[in-house]
């Protein structure tokens, strides 16, 4: 359905929103924000009655795409039968939402304690693993995204952290595995595991140990480029996990829920971590919810002795309802086997030809519904199409691909030097491969600069 154009309401919509909307992440008068009028499936649509194929899912959120009716019907059940309770009340949504979610969580992943997004499910995950350790340190990986919050951020890995504030005490940085740009001079995957491996134990020894509450890692990390791990490195960093009493922590905000062609992106790699943070998937993002699925040791810690730690939302019987819905579309639609098949039949055929005839692809990686090309000015050298952190002038030739993929009807994920291909997990064959011809033009503006 696209309604009718109406270019006045836009027009106002918009107006407003730059007279008194404050928005994340940008400098307030160098943004344009599109003004939609609406939204379906893998669609949105602008007030002039353009149309755009989402190949972001929103912030790589909305993997069963926009204004599914069994979900818009559940919220609206919900909130004609109970809006609102408050988290210490047993609610048949809530319940029924830690149920399904336990069930698919990784190993003995069963208690699920409820936030409102990403960031908030980050703080309490670190928390948690401190009180449990009692060790004050975590250590993250450089090129990450872990949230916005205070703490959050300070375990991000990517430039969002610089100007955040001084950072936090007890926060360490490593550097994970990614062959493309190996910060080991390794040539390659088995050598690049062997060395971040290394280069992670070391690490510890130095921090000391005994200092160390929790490892944290998104297990494929997603805005920081779609990093896919090499095979054994998950499973190396669980066994130092173990081997030194540190908590792992997974964070799957970004790759869980379908995205990766799995419920959850650490079956890929047959891992089970000790916390494991969700948001995003888990409703499609229709009203707020995240959570920390906590495994039975962890639990025990607080059996007897309260968790210092609560959100007046969490576990928004809204929310809930939409999260209990949104699974149960997934199993009857077959949403995860859809990211899984498509992904591996059209999009990844389709990237790795986009990568033979354009200059400007380095490198596509990804898997399921979760790529990434990497534009380069020079496939040899693989010096990036942009700098690092480029704004500005210095970032037209992102700016350039962008313009030319919306030209084509196709909203595509810009961040630094890569595209990302993160389409609703229900796309159908057909828009991905209209998705990918219009990515196919877009990358010749991004040609004219290598
Ligand atoms: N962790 C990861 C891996 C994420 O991708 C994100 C959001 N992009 C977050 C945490 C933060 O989530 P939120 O924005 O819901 O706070």
């Amino acid at each position: 359905m696209t309604p009718q154009p109406n270019p006045q309401l836009g027009a106002a919509v918009k107006a407003a929103d730059r007279a008194h909307v404050f928005h994340s992440w940008s400098a307030q008068e160098l943004i344009d924000p599109l003004a939609v009028a609406g939204a379906e499936g893998s669609s949105f649509w602008d007030y002039d009655g353009r149309r755009y194929l989402d190949f972001t899912s929103g912030l790589v959120y909305t993997n069963i795409g926009y204004q599914h009716p069994k979900v818009v019907a559940a919220i609206q059940e919900q909130a004609a039968t109970l809006t609102t309770f408050a988290p210490a009340f047993a609610i048949e949504a809530r319940s029924e939402a830690a149920r399904l979610i336990a069930e698919r969580t990784p190993g003995d992943l069963d208690k699920i304690f409820f936030t409102n997004g990403g960031a908030d499910a980050v703080e309490h995950a670190v928390r948690m693993a401190r009180l449990h350790t009692g060790r004050p340190k975590v250590l993250s990986a450089y090129r990450s995204y872990h949230g916005g919050t205070q703490q959050a951020v300070n375990i991000t890995g990517d430039p969002r952290r610089w100007p955040s504030d001084a950072g936090t005490a007890g926060v360490v940085h490593f550097w994970a595995p990614f062959l493309y740009r190996s910060r080991f001079y390794a040539e390659n995957e088995e050598q690049e595991c062997a060395r971040a491996l290394e280069h992670l134990e070391t690490t510890i020894a130095f921090e000391g140990p005994s200092t160390i509450a929790a490892i944290i890692l998104e297990t494929i990390p997603g805005t920081a480029g779609i990093m896919v791990p090499p095979p054994g490195y998950l499973a190396g960093v669980r066994e130092l996990c173990d081997k030194y009493g540190i908590v792992f922590v997974l964070d799957e905000v970004m790759a869980g829920f379908g995205r990766t062609g799995e419920w959850f992106a650490a079956d890929l790699f047959d891992v089970v971590p000790d916390l494991m943070t969700f948001a995003k998937g888990v409703n499609s993002g229709y009203v707020p919810l995240g959570g920390v699925a906590i495994s039975p040791a962890i639990a025990e810690t607080f059996a007897r002795r309260p968790y210092p730690g609560g959100l007046t939302y969490s576990g928004h019987p809204l929310a809930c309802a939409a999260a209990v819905a949104t699974i149960n579309v997934m199993a009857e639609e077959r949403v995860v086997e859809n990211a899984a098949t498509l992904g591996a039949s059209v999009i990844e055929p389709g990237l790795r030809a986009l990568a033979e005839r354009h200059p400007s692809v380095g490198e596509v990686r990804g898997v399921g519904m979760f790529w990434a090309l990497e534009l380069v000015r020079n496939k040899e050298t693989r010096e990036p199409l942009v700098p690092y952190n480029a704004a500005g002038e210095a970032n037209a030739p992102m700016l350039a691909f962008a313009k030319a993929a919306k030209a084509q009807g196709l909203w595509p994920f810009v961040n630094m030097n890569r595209t990302h291909v993160v389409p609703p997990c229900t796309i159908t064959e057909a828009e991905a491969k209209e998705g990918l011809a219009a990515l196919d033009t877009a990358l010749t503006a991004a040609d004219e600069f290598t």
